[in-house]
């Protein structure tokens, strides 16, 4: 299909201002002419959080994360600086915080998650200081660097909660990092590392586990399953986890810390079941190869928010703004859904300065390498300088703009 080809005065709002709002945006916009096209998005900052791991280690500078939102909104695209409160898939209208209402042809859903810093009793109050940090917030990536560079023994805990979270291999990405850089300073012996995962795997997709269990050991970290942090006492550096699974459902243990880095459960934006969209786990329903609503055909959803069970990272974003501009594109030619999502997601496992494990993979835990001649199982450099060198170039240059390299949908 030529893009050219589609001229509509169509309206189409988008839910969010992240990664994958503003590049459905230009997605969208490569392949439709003269249509209306509104972000309400309330930031005025817009984040490439994926480097934020690589800021814990030392190895990335903040600033390089962060730009305005204006410079990202493509050219000819309005912005409301606000928050949607509710969607009206009926008379297809959504209302903001302050009271707007705004009607749609389509909308995109393309809120993220919510970080949910309150469900861990004790820790907001005390993020950012006493060891207590986290690589999940722009403001604490430099904290975790500082924790890491000045500790010379004693205690460390890396936090997982359970699933899904965005980017499930961050939480042991800290830790790999950390323990890379203790052990270059020759202190690693003098230090205790703990990682405490609510589930009962290192990874998800059995594949990459191996390699993963071989830095465990090298850093020779304790990994502890079903231990799901519940409260963080900031004061006396002390973290306590309940066992999930334990046949009492009660039991709780207590570790000391002098450095506790947390990953937070997440869940949906309220808004998206408060306004009938979801399935029973709240976040947004929508079909897993299309990422059409189930109920509202003119509703789609892209990113972290949506219900399909893919790895919640900006490499599935990447593919699935892709997948929603050419559905949208073929609705305004009168034509069927043109593309589907095969559910590929990735997460570049950053196992050591210099070396990263590429876990690529879809729906069903399928091997979806980009490159299949190399090995991904195996930590290497071509794929640190992919993630620590091209991705965040590629990403500002080119994603936000609407560069589909190697992101062309399954028809
Ligand atoms: C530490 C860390 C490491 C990561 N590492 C990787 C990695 O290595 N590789 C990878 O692929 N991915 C990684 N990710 C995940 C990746 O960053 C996310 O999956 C991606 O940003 C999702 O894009 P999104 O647009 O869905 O959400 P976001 O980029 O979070 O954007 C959501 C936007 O919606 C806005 N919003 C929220 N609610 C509303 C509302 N009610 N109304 C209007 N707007 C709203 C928010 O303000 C926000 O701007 C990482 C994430 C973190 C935190």
């Amino acid at each position: 299909m030529k893009p050219e080809k589609i001229n509509t005065q169509k309206k189409v709002v988008v839910i969010g201002g992240g990664s994958s709002g503003i590049s459905v945006v230009a997605s969208i916009r490569k392949r439709v002419k003269g249509i209306d096209i509104t972000v309400i998005e309330p930031g005025d900052c817009h984040y490439y959080q994926p480097a934020w791991t690589l800021v814990g280690g030392g190895l990335f500078d903040i600033n390089e994360t962060r730009r305005s939102m204006r410079a990202v909104i493509p050219p000819g695209t309005a912005w409301i600086q606000d928050s949607v409160v509710r969607v009206e898939p009926g008379p297809k209208y959504v209302e903001t915080r302050q009271g707007q209402k705004i009607n749609y042809d389509f909308l995109i859903v393309a809120c993220g998650l919510v970080l949910r810093w309150d469900k861990i009793e004790g820790l907001e109050e005390t993020l950012g200081m006493n060891g207590v940090t986290s690589n999940y917030r722009f403001d604490l990536a430099e904290y975790t660097w500082r924790l890491v560079r000045e500790m010379q023994g004693g205690e460390a805990i890396f936090s997982q909660p359970p699933i899904p979270i965005k980017c499930a291999g961050a939480p042991q990405k800290a830790l790999y990092l950390s323990c890379d850089h203790w052990r270059r300073q020759g202190v690693l012996n003098n230090i205790n590392v703990n990682f405490c995962l609510a589930g009962a795997a290192v990874f998800g997709v059995p594949q990459f586990v191996p390699p993963l269990t071989h830095y465990l050991k090298k850093y020779r970290a304790q990994v502890n399953f079903r231990h799901n942090l519940v409260r963080v006492d900031g004061q006396r550096r002390q973290a306590t986890f309940s066992l999930d699974g334990d046949e009492e459902g009660k039991r709780e243990v207590t570790l000391p810390f002098d450095m506790l880095h947390v990953v937070p459960p997440q869940s949906a934006p309220a808004f998206i079941s408060q306004s009938g969209l979801t399935d029973e786990s709240g976040w947004c329903d929508v079909d897993k190869f299309t990422l059409r609503h189930k109920q509202w055909q003119t509703i789609f959803a892209v990113g972290d928010c949506c219900a399909t069970p893919n790895a919640k990272t900006l490499a599935a974003a990447r593919k699935q703004v892709v997948v929603v501009a050419e559905n949208i594109a073929a609705q305004l030619n009168g034509a069927p859904d043109a593309a589907r999502y095969d559910g590929y997601g990735s997460c570049p496992l950053t196992v050591e300065k210099g070396k990263v494990v590429l876990a690529e993979f879809g729906y069903d835990s399928k091997l979806l390498p980009t490159f299949p001649l190399f090995d991904n199982t195996h930590p290497s450099r071509m794929a640190w300088w992919l993630k620590a060198w091209f991705l965040p170039k590629f990403y500002w240059a080119g994603m936000l703009r609407g560069v589909e390299w190697f992101a062309k949908s399954k028809p």
